[in-house]
């Protein structure tokens, strides 16, 4: 019993009720919903549902599945700089992992390839990637904002931020257990050869390679490249242009769904041929929802872009939590896991939703509901014909309809 109703119980209420037990139960449901100890109100805000959760979330707590790329350190060069959200950040997160990168114009992230896949997504600017495909082909070409590129494990690969202003963008490795420090880098490479291998490798004179960094360079800043055209030109040489697309123009194909409260853009190996990532970017505008669904083929890691935005995730055994999203969170649902997202904000909520498949694929609450017998249904939840019959057909993707 706190200081403060030990005096009013003494001070007014004993003498006049005479009942300790009765005033301290009143006093104690009074304040169950206070908490005076320490308290951090700026993330507290941005947590509501953390804080003071919705009374439908089990006691008994589901996985941590939220981790804001503000926690995550930067590794900072001149030229830009890199951070990441992996299985070490967000242990739940096993499948897919998160590198945000920022490159200045003129600025590289050095040629190096991967153990795992490489799916990106431009956020702001516009970068020119290199890369050459298993016939050695080239592929050379310019990114903007929402464009994507993928880079299979094995196909080496550059990234250099151009003008004005550079870029920066999204990373994502099918390996929760990635990280952007373990690449094979061109820089390492050359490094941990003995000089009389590179020469006899390339046949040229050891002393040509006498200034080769001795360290990795990982990002670093150099000129801005000469037009689009010339690298091409340049990097084809006799052997000719890759027939293979890297690149992918989110923007120029029409939204996979559509309705009044927001839309989704589905691209996966159906469109994006090269891909064995599969990604739903989602738009939901205020007071709407991206209608409760599952996956039935993998876990989903995502990335918020825009807005703010609260999710659900109804877990096995009985659980379910709630977490509060906003632009620079990743998130993440395990496979066959019930979730919805509200848009919680006032202005428009974008968010990726990624997966480690070839193919997107999704179960509709709604769907499932309106083609199971009605009777059935109406026996478990205890609802009439005319709201059986109000259950959307077919998934909306984003409610209302
Ligand atoms: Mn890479
Ligand atoms: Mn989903």
């Amino acid at each position: 019993m706190s200081a403060f109703t030990r005096r009013s119980f003494i001070g007014t209420a004993a003498a006049a009720v005479g009942s300790f037990a009765a005033l301290q139960k009143v006093a104690g449901a009074d304040r169950s919903k206070s908490d005076p100890g320490p308290a951090n109100p700026g993330l507290d805000g941005q947590n509501p549902d953390s804080i003071w959760p919705p009374p439908t979330d089990s006691k008994s707590l589901v996985q941590n599945f939220k981790y804001p790329f503000s926690f995550a350190n930067k590794r900072s060069y001149e030229g830009g700089w890199s951070r990441e959200v992996t299985v070490r950040e967000l242990p739940v997160s096993k499948t897919l992992a998160g590198v945000n990168m920022r490159l200045t114009a003129g600025g590289v992230r050095e040629l190096h390839w991967h153990t795992s896949a490489e799916w990106a997504i431009m956020l702001y600017g516009t970068a020119r990637i290199t890369a050459i495909d298993e016939s050695g082909k080239s592929f050379v070409a310019d990114t903007n904002k929402n464009d994507l590129w993928f880079f299979p494990p094995g196909v080496p690969h550059s990234i250099q931020g151009l003008n004005p202003d550079g870029c920066e963008f999204m990373l994502v490795f099918d390996d929760g257990d990635f990280s952007e420090s373990e690449t094979v880098l061109l820089s390492d490479s050359m490094m941990h050869l003995p000089p009389e291998v590179l020469s006899k490798n390339f046949g040229i004179n050891q002393q040509a390679f006498a200034k080769i960094p001795k360290q990795e360079l990982f990002i670093f800043q150099t000129d801005v490249p000469p037009s689009l055209a010339d690298d091409q030109k340049a990097a084809a040489g006799a052997l000719g242009k890759s027939p293979k697309d890297f690149a992918f123009r989110t923007m120029e194909i029409p939204p996979t769904k559509q309705t009044k409260s927001g839309d989704v853009r589905i691209v996966d190996s159906r469109n994006f041929k090269v891909t064995t990532t599969a990604m739903a970017m989602v738009t939901v505008h205020p007071g709407g929802l991206r209608e409760l669904h599952w996956h039935p083929n993998a876990d989903e890691w995502q990335y918020y872009i825009a807005g703010k935005g609260r999710m659900t995730v109804v877990a096995t055994g009985n659980k379910a939590r709630t977490i509060d999203f906003q632009e620079g969170d990743v998130g993440y649902v395990q496979k066959t896991l019930l979730h919805y997202i509200e848009n919680t904000g006032d202005t428009d909520l974008v968010f990726l939703e990624m997966f480690k498949s070839s193919l997107y694929q999704e179960f509709s609450f709604s769907e499932w509901l309106a083609h199971t017998p009605a009777e059935l249904v109406m026996a478990h939840l205890n609802i009439d014909k005319a709201t059986y019959d109000a259950i959307p057909k077919t998934g909306g993707v984003v409610m209302p309809l």
